[in-house]
């Protein structure tokens, strides 16, 4: 059978993480990293792994059966979404929730015109979560959804506390509170405010005469980022960040909480404990990009999301082995 030739678009975290899941799966294989920058400066740990600029990626169509596009959500996807859709198959783990209607339209008309098939925002969240509340609310309908993140590295709070005045580096964990998710649990269905679901912890270095006072006040009272949280700061060393703070762990759960009959709780829950988020991440749009390659061969195009890809495309296996074996 066919070995899926799978193509890189954009080598940072996610790129690396894809290119080691592809490792995982003996019916996948790489068939180059494509980046903007120039190819010769990247080093991959497979150096029989092609690298080329994206600029060529057109000209090697016919070598990628799917192209999974790992830029960040902010600025490359938004560009390199549509114009790769347009000349392959694509999976990408585009997570800016309020844009995805508009980035779907996007994706959609390029893939069709391209005659294409494209599955966008695949990941954890949106991704595997995404597909926990639907299930939540569609099984339960009388009752309430939540999602809790963490214990995770945040990058946008990362990012946010780095810039403030007087700060050289730092990071953002966000925790869920666990009277919050006891409550959850316990089939409560409480309301529950921003600062009553999530606490915040960051780990500070200082510029060298920074004013602890002055650089924890600036970061509780940040707005949209942190005011509207109960915010710890911990000032550290240099030595403490790179030895305490260098993974990239994340997680979370979703729970729908829901009544059959007035005295009956239905919980459901779906958690994921995370050492790497970008490792993890990547290793979904593998499979992914599995369930696209099928999906486009059966003659589908268009732009799709995880709502609307059959569980069984994810898996190397046959749907007869699955059914002996998982059902
Ligand atoms: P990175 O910042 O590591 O990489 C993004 C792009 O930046 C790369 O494709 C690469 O493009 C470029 N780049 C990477 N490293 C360097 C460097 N050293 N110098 C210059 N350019 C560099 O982002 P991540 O891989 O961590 O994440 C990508 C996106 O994935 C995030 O924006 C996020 O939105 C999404 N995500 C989604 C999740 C979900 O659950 N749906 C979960 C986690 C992340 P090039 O090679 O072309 O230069």
């Amino acid at each position: 059978s066919h070995t899926i030739r799978v193509g890189i678009a954009g080598y940072g975290n996610l790129g690396r993480g894809a290119l080691a899941a592809l490792a995982r799966c003996p019916d996948m294989r790489p068939a180059g990293v494509f980046t903007r920058r120039d190819p010769a400066s990247l080093r991959l740990p497979d150096p029989s792994v092609p690298v080329f600029s994206l600029d060529e990626a057109a000209a090697r169509r016919d070598d990628i059966d799917v192209m999974i596009l790992c830029g960040g959500s902010k600025d490359d996807l938004p560009a390199q979404g549509p114009a790769l859709a347009g000349w392959f198959t694509t999976v990408d783990s585009y997570d800016t929730h309020a844009r995805i209607p508009q980035y779907f339209e996007a994706v959609d008309a390029a893939s069709r015109a391209g005659g294409n098939l494209s599955i966008i925002a695949v990941g954890w969240d949106p991704g595997l979560f995404s597909i926990n509340r639907l299930m939540g609310e569609a099984i339960l309908p009388a009752g309430a959804t939540y999602t809790f993140w963490g214990k995770g590295l945040s990058q946008g709070h990362s990012d946010a506390i780095r810039r403030v005045p007087g700060v050289r580096a730092g990071v953002q964990y966000t925790i869920p509170v666990p009277e919050a998710v006891a409550r959850v649990r316990a089939g409560e269905q409480p309301a529950l405010t921003t600062r009553e679901k999530h606490k915040r912890e960051c780990y500070v270095v200082l510029e060298p005469g920074a004013d602890a006072g002055q650089v924890e006040q600036a970061i509780v009272a940040m707005p949209d980022y942190f005011a509207d949280y109960d915010t710890t700061v911990h000032f550290i060393d240099e030595a403490a960040l790179a030895r305490d703070h260098a993974g990239m762990p994340h997680g979370g759960f979703v729970i729908r909480s829901g009544r059959t009959e007035a005295s009956e709780n239905q919980v459901m829950e779906f958690s994921l404990k995370l050492d790497s988020n970008p490792a993890f991440t990547s290793s979904v749009l593998v499979a992914y990009a599995r369930a696209a390659w099928r999906m486009k061969s059966a003659g589908e195009t268009g732009a799709r999301t995880v709502f609307d890809v059959a569980p069984g495309l994810l898996s190397p296996r046959s749907p007869e082995a699955l059914r002996q074996a998982l059902l």
